[in-house]
């Protein structure tokens, strides 16, 4: 029996690992669920399966929650930091499931690990900000640190039972978004409602605007050399439409392996909490004969600045990698708001990106100090770019 954490519980990933947890409830019990402001899904999901403990985003949402819940109510309620810290390092639980969107989700995160707890990992912004020493402590709390995201996971079974020194390098796949064939000159027009569209995958919305602009691609690269521990010169991205092929890993003798399935993130989630077991999901498996082919592409950076940027940031390291992820956060909120448009994403990036200094081997409070910063460069980048746009 794993006893569950799940931090970002009316998530994407968050409600699709309930779905698995609640199918298999002879070897799952969830012990704490959090979540930012979504009261009335948390209220349902307290419901349905009773945990010990949980969290919300302020103090206001904790007595709303509380509210909903009367008159009896067993599930201890929390806010705040010190709450989603709770959560993570509960006593009665053995695993956490990381799916928080963006930088809130790195102290939980950590905070678990430094408790001795295995981790199915969805933020993968947890690595981007401050991989070398999230990966240290996994390494000496020997705890497990196991992908969530599809590509990861599929990068995880492909290198399953090779020996690191036949590796060559790993082929991340990418659907290419829904602007995969839209000219340049049309990027102007494109609205938060089409970016929000993606073609293959129903996600949360901060994460579909980044698939928009293949920053998610980007960080993606960057979870993938901390996890696997590879350098960036081995990681290729391919352009595969389809995503039926969700990674491969290619090998000194000229083998490729690749990992294959409908596009479904119970899949890897599911994979994250039982491996190295399968559990009976039932998904449908890929009707290959309909889909006629699998096809592939080289990603076009130019078109595409916001994985050139993730490329140069992974490259110099150090607190670079949190500063590329805390102005992406901004210039996506930005563009969700309205206030600047689909283009200006990367070059807010890219601003903020040239202004700041890197600090290359950074302790937990330099990343922190770096994200702050990076918010506020970059908040005055999309002010500028606002006001530019009403003129
Ligand atoms: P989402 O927006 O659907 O859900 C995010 C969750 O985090 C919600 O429970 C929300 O209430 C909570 N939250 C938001 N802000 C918070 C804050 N400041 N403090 C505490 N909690 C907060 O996001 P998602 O699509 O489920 O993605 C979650 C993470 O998983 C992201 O890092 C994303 O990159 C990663 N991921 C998602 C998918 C997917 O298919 N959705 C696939 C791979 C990886
Ligand atoms: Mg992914």
């Amino acid at each position: 029996m794993r006893h569950l954490t799940i931090l970002g519980a009316t998530g994407s990933i968050g409600k699709n690992t309930l779905n698995v947890v609640d199918r298999f409830p002879d070897r799952f019990s969830v012990k704490a669920l959090t979540a930012g402001k979504n009261i009335s899904l948390l209220a349902d999901q307290i419901k349905r399966f009773s945990p010990e403990l949980a969290v919300v985003y302020s103090e206001t949402d904790a007595l709303q929650l509380k509210e909903r819940l009367l008159p009896d109510n067993c599930t201890e309620i929390l806010f705040g930091e010190d709450g989603y810290r709770a959560a993570a390092v509960h006593p009665d639980v053995d695993t956490v499931v990381s799916a928080i969107v963006g930088a809130a989700g790195l102290l939980p995160t950590l905070a678990a690990i430094d408790a001795g707890k295995h981790i199915a990992l969805a933020n993968k912004e947890t690595l981007v900000m401050a991989g070398d020493i999230v990966m240290s402590r996994v390494r000496e709390k020997k705890v497990s640190i196991l992908p969530v995201d599809s590509e990861h996971s599929a990068i995880f079974q492909c290198l399953a039972g090779n020996r690191k020194k036949d590796f060559k390098k790993i082929l991340l796949t990418a659907s290419g978004g829904p602007f995969r064939n839209l000219p340049a000159d049309q990027f102007k027009s494109i609205t938060p409602e089409k970016a929000l569209a993606h073609p293959t995958w129903e996600m949360g919305a901060k994460i579909s605007i980044d698939s928009a602009t293949l920053m998610n691609k980007g960080l993606e690269v960057i979870e993938a050399k901390h996890l696997f521990d590879v350098p960036h010169q081995k990681i290729e991205v391919v352009i595969h439409p389809q995503s039926i092929i969700h990674s491969m890993v290619a090998y000194i003798d000229g083998s490729v392996i690749a990992q294959m399935g409908t596009p479904d993130m119970k899949g890897a989630i599911a994979y994250a909490l039982s491996c190295p077991e399968r559990l009976p999901l039932n998904l449908p498996l890929p009707d290959f004969a309909a889909i006629g082919a699998l096809t592939f592409e080289t990603p076009d950076m130019v078109k595409f600045p916001c994985l050139a940027h993730a490329f140069a940031a992974c490259e110099a390291g150090g607190t670079l990698p949190c500063v590329l992820n805390a102005a992406n956060e901004v210039a996506v909120d930005a563009f969700l708001n309205k206030r600047i448009g689909f283009t200006q994403i990367p070059e807010v990036i890219d601003h903020t990106m040239g202004k700041h200094n890197v600090i290359s081997v950074p302790e937990i409070d330099e990343i922190l100090l770096a994200d702050q910063w990076a918010r506020k460069s970059a908040e005055k980048w999309v002010e500028r770019f606002a006001i530019k746009e009403n003129i």
